[in-house]
Order: C-alpha cells, then structure tokens, then sequence
C-alpha cells in the first residue's frame, strides 16, 4: 500500500472518530486533498485511494494538473482568487471555496455566463480576525451573500474559513462554531439561490474539532502527502 493511502486511510478513522463523538454520520464528512506543490504520482495515488476533491491554490498549477490527470475527481480551487483569474478559473473548477469580495463575485459571475455555466461557490468569512487571512469579515458576510445570491451564474453553497493557527487545536474551535451559527443564522434567512449546506474548514492541525463543529469538507494537505518542500 502507498503511504497516501496508508496516510489516507488513518485520516478517515480519525474523522469518523471525530464525527463519533459529535453524533454525526462520517458519511457527511469529505475529504479533500490539498495538492499546493504536490507532485503528480503522489496525487494521482490519493485519487486512486478514493479521494475525489482535489484542493488547488493556484490557478497556473491546477491547469496543468487538471489536463494531465482529467476528471477522475472533482477540482476545487482554495487559493486567494485574483480578480484577473476568474476567466480561467470558471472553466477549469468544479467548485470554488474563496469567493471573498464583491468584486470578485461579479467577475465569475460575468465569467461563468460567458461560458454558459452555473459555477458552484462557497463564501470565505475571516472568523479569526487575522489579517493574513483573506475571508470577507463575518458582519460583511451576509450582506456579500444576500448580492451573490441574485448573480444567475452562481450558486452559493456554504461556507468556508480558515482559522488561524494554534499550538492547541481546541483554540480553534469558536472560529468553527462561529461559521456554523454563521450559516445557520443565513440558512433562517431562506434566500432564494442560496443553498447553506456546506461548511468547508480542517486542516491537518485541527480537522478534527472541525469536525466536531459541523466540518462537511476538510482540506487536508500534510496529513495526506507530507511536509510541503
Ligand atoms: C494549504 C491549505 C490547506 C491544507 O493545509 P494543511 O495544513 O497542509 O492540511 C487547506 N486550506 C487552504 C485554504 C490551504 O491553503
């Protein structure tokens, strides 16, 4: 067996634990892998122990990667998405975790209607407050939503955050919480064209408390495929 897959197979147990102890169906749980300087034997091995999200942070990279290995899984871009971007980023991504800003969203949208396509995308909120962190600021959220939410050629699924990084994952866990209530306080509000099902946060150092506080997609890098050079 190939360490992806050994490495794969310890991450879903964990997960399932995790989703345990929360009461959760593990089956709501997916697991994507982040592939950010990846190599493609070591990707194409995690596709072939059943992981279909692939997470990509830059657009350049994803292309190639996305014409070399196909549709043997789905493509999500996670990366700060610059606005110049957005033409390459509509035709060559299933989904797209980091919409942040206004401007951004009316660029897909204009992008995706040229294509002829209806682009599936998830809300960056910035719940830790780190300025490093690019995710719009969680009392702009709604706001952005209720906008994107009138755009034909998005289709809003969720949310996602990433918080900042702690010695002790359980410091993690009010910025999780905080992005459930988030869409749970959206989800209330029953806009048309906005569908709040997904809640994409966990990394390798706190997926599991992500877990615990309603994760549906963790984006693993290290934890699959090893310390980025
Ligand atoms: C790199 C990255 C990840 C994966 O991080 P690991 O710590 O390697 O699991 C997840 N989400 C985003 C947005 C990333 O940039």
């Amino acid at each position: 067996m190939s360490e992806v897959k050994e490495n794969i197979l310890r991450i879903r147990e964990r997960i399932a634990a995790a989703a345990a102890r929360a009461g959760r169906d593990p089956a709501g749980v997916r697991l994507m892998g982040v592939t950010k300087t990846v190599g493609d034997d070591r990707i194409l091995q995690a596709i072939e122990a059943g992981i279909d999200i692939i997470g990509e942070n830059y657009v350049q990279e994803a292309k190639r990667k996305i014409e070399l290995m196909g549709k043997g899984a789905e493509w999500h871009f996670i990366g700060h998405l610059q606005t110049n971007k957005a033409k390459y980023a509509v035709r060559l991504f299933d989904m797209i975790h980091s919409v942040n800003r206004m401007s951004l969203a009316e660029e897909l949208n204009r992008r995706a209607a040229a294509a002829g396509v209806v682009l599936r995308v998830l809300i960056e909120v910035n719940l830790g407050g780190e300025e490093s962190k690019s995710g719009a600021p969680p009392e702009e959220a709604a706001a952005l939503i209720r906008a994107v939410a009138q755009m034909a050629n998005l289709s809003i699924r969720g949310l996602m955050t990433m918080a900042p990084w702690y010695d002790d994952p359980e410091r993690a866990r009010p910025c999780f919480a905080g992005l459930r209530e988030l869409r749970d306080r959206i989800a209330a509000e029953a806009i048309p064209n906005v569908a709040m099902r997904e809640l994409s946060m966990g990394m390798t150092d706190d997926f599991e408390v992500a877990v615990e506080e309603g994760s549906t997609i963790v984006r693993i890098g290290r934890a699959i495929f090893g310390e980025r050079k």
